[in-house]
């Protein structure tokens, strides 16, 4: 598939032929990496996680109580985009609700790695990633509210980046965890993932939380051979599979050969990140699922008798297994009584985190992290709600910092599954970010075939 820098020289004509080619090889493909094929204007097709909302384009998130939900409106990130010249394109298939790191619990099926069909793409946004690396699509968008643009980035083999918190207008797309959320790009370069975050960031007052600040282009100003200094921390690594910590090795000794300075850390507070994180976000989730009652979005239940039946039924027969667990978790741990013990608690320790975070940024530029401590793992293999979210470990210390961070492939361990890693940045850095990843693509080398 040719790059989004490639189809930018295009011209209309052609770039209609290939959207043309990307539908009908995606119709014909059967990893179930698409679950809508909306195709809009004229441009350059940019593949949209089925969260985001296209006007009039069917929007489920993957869930079954969202089925035959018409999206009143564009996402900011939609218009952004089309005033650059690229349209919303199909509906990427995800976890439900974004809640997942498989893209096994989306009502609309399983979405396969393309790498080996056997394996899940990661999630939650697996369609985006697994169509971006098949060759179905130029480049994606998703979100990441905890991992879900750069695992399933790592596990397929393309580059997921998710920018600073308040970078991107999270207008238009359906919440998770709001003080997590971020809406990121899956592409086949790290010059493409500037390209498109380019053309998605900046300040939007329709959305409070958005940095009101503006920040330069990064595509046209991306400084390849500018030297950093990179903090390995080495007690994060021992936790990764051997393959992952051999990926980590090869990348070190790559960043040395380019002239960066590695610099040896330890962060103690790693061990509270998924605790931390499964209370913020499980609160937040239980609190912005509260609007899906049946009334005033999607699916609605039938045969039922009254008020109270009609919210019970159309909840209980709407939402999934996952979805359900984490309502009710987020409503135990923001439980009178409990409210102090788990939910401010997890504010406080989200504070040390991040405090953690910039006492390595005094003095460093970047972090190198692994991505998950395995490559993809077998599709019906993570079952254990606990063992899935331990598999989070490396990501969502990131979004509970609000920090920017890339994740790009590094090398194929001996089954031939990519190992990802990730570059994590300073906090509205994210062009230093980009600069490091641009200089660690070229310096691996990374083969996609
Ligand atoms: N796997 C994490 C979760 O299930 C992250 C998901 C995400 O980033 N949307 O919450």
């Amino acid at each position: 598939m040719i790059t989004l820098k490639e189809a930018l020289s295009k011209t209309p004509q052609e770039i209609s032929e290939i959207r043309d080619q990307i539908m009908a090889t995606a119709k014909a493909n059967d990893l179930n990496a698409y679950i809508g094929f909306e195709t809009a204007d004229d441009g350059i097709p940019i593949l949209m996680k089925d969260n985001i909302q296209v006007k009039d384009w069917s929007v489920t998130s993957g869930s079954k109580i969202l089925q035959g939900y018409i999206a009143p409106y564009n996402a900011t990130v939609v218009e952004k985009m089309q005033e650059k010249g690229f349209v919303p394109f199909g509906r990427a298939n995800m976890d439900e609700f974004a809640m997942g790191s498989t893209t096994e619990s989306s009502y609309y099926g399983i979405t396969k790695n393309p790498h080996d069909t056997s394996r899940v793409p990661g999630g939650s946004s697996g369609g985006s990633a697994a169509a971006v690396a098949a060759g179905l699509a130029i480049a994606a968008l998703g979100s990441d509210t905890g991992g879900s643009v750069r695992q399933p980035a790592a596990y397929c083999g393309v580059v997921g980046f998710k920018p600073t918190y308040g970078r991107v207008s999270r207008y238009g797309l359906a919440a998770y965890a709001s003080s997590l959320d971020q809406i990121g790009t899956i592409t086949q370069t790290v010059e493409d993932a500037a390209i498109l975050y380019d053309a998605i960031k900046g300040h939007d007052p329709k959305d409070s939380t958005s940095a009101e600040f503006e920040i330069e282009d990064i595509a046209n100003n991306l400084d390849i051979d500018r030297t950093l200094t990179i903090a390995v921390i080495d007690n994060y690594i021992s936790e990764a599979d051997d393959d992952i910590q051999k990926a980590y090795a090869f990348a070190v000794e790559k960043l040395k050969e380019a002239g960066h300075t590695i610099i040896h850390k330890e962060m103690t507070n790693t061990k509270y990140d998924i605790a931390t994180y499964y209370i913020v976000a499980t609160a937040e989730a239980a609190t912005n699922l509260a609007r899906f009652d049946g009334i005033r979005y999607g699916r609605q239940a039938e045969n039922v008798k009254n008020l109270q039946e009609l919210y019970f039924k159309s909840r209980s027969e709407g939402f999934g297994e996952e979805v359900k667990r984490r309502i009710l978790l987020g409503n135990f741990v923001l439980s009178s009584g409990y409210y102090d013990a788990y939910y401010l608690k997890a504010q406080k320790v989200r504070h040390l985190i991040q405090d953690e975070f910039n006492v390595i940024f005094d003095e460093a530029d970047m972090i190198l992290s692994p991505v998950a401590p395995s490559v993809a793992p077998k599709i019906g293999t993570s079952s254990d709600p606990l063992e899935m979210y331990k598999s989070d470990m490396y990501t969502i210390a990131i979004n509970l910092a609000g920090l920017p961070a890339l994740s790009l492939p590094i090398m194929k361990n001996d089954d031939g599954m990519p190992i990802g890693l990730q570059l994590i940045g300073k906090a509205f850095n994210d062009k230093v970010v980009f600069d490091a990843a641009a200089s660690l693509e070229r310096a691996v080398k990374y083969k996609s075939n």
